[in-house]
């Protein structure tokens, strides 16, 4: 999308399971705005705290410096007016607030570079994920290796923990799926709840 005219703002998502590379991707493109010096600001939601404070980073241990903010209108207030490039990872913990900023934001003529997770661990649609995905020039859907079978993997399965939506975890509660082992999963899962 670095083919874009110089002042016109839009809108990028980048989604999937996890495991599947969106924060990689979403580092990727912002190091490269970086290397075109275009002024960039990254954010996260301050609910995620698996790793650093200050910094968003990927299963593979790379990282940028980043800004925890706990909602929408905190990141409205932290965007700066010289700000071309802003990168948001973490997305579906924003809620629905945040369309409307991103587009004001696009609007405006700023680069918004999203990531988050396109489906929650029941696979149902995690919002506001697929009103942004509407309203994005670009979207790019990731897809992990299921930890079952190594076929493409396009959701999330929670291996331990409660029924809550939101649950921060990593490698210790949650792994990548394929279809088929996701509802073979699920199966086991709820025959487990009966018994
Ligand atoms: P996401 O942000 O989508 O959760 P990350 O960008 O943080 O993904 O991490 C992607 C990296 O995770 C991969 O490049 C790979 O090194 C590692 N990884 C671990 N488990 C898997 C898996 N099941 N499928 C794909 N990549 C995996
Ligand atoms: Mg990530
Ligand atoms: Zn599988």
């Amino acid at each position: 999308m670095e083919s874009h005219s110089r002042d016109a703002g839009w809108i990028e998502v980048i989604c999937g399971p996890m495991f599947s590379g969106k924060t990689e991707e979403l580092i990727r493109r912002l190091r490269r705005a970086v290397i075109a010096r275009q002024a960039v600001q990254v954010f996260k939601p301050a609910i995620d705290k698996r790793y650093h404070d200050t910094r968003v980073t990927s299963h593979s241990a790379q990282s940028v410096e980043a800004v925890a903010v706990a909602d929408v209108e905190a990141l409205k207030r932290a965007v700066g007016a010289g700000t071309r490039v802003v990168g948001i990872d973490e997305a579906q913990f924003f809620g629905a607030g945040l369309v409307e900023a991103v587009q004001s934001l696009a609007d405006n003529g700023t680069r918004v570079v999203i990531a988050g997770l396109d489906q929650d661990y029941r696979g149902q649609p995690f919002d506001p994920m697929p009103a942004l995905m509407a309203v994005a020039e670009q979207v790019t859907k990731c897809l992990a290796v299921c930890a079952q079978c190594g076929a493409l993997g396009s959701r999330s399965f929670r291996l331990s923990g409660g029924d809550g939506r939101v649950q921060v975890g990593a490698a210790d509660s949650y792994e990548a799926r394929c279809r088929q082992c996701f509802h073979q999963g699920m199966l086991e899962a709820s025959r487990g709840r009966v018994a």
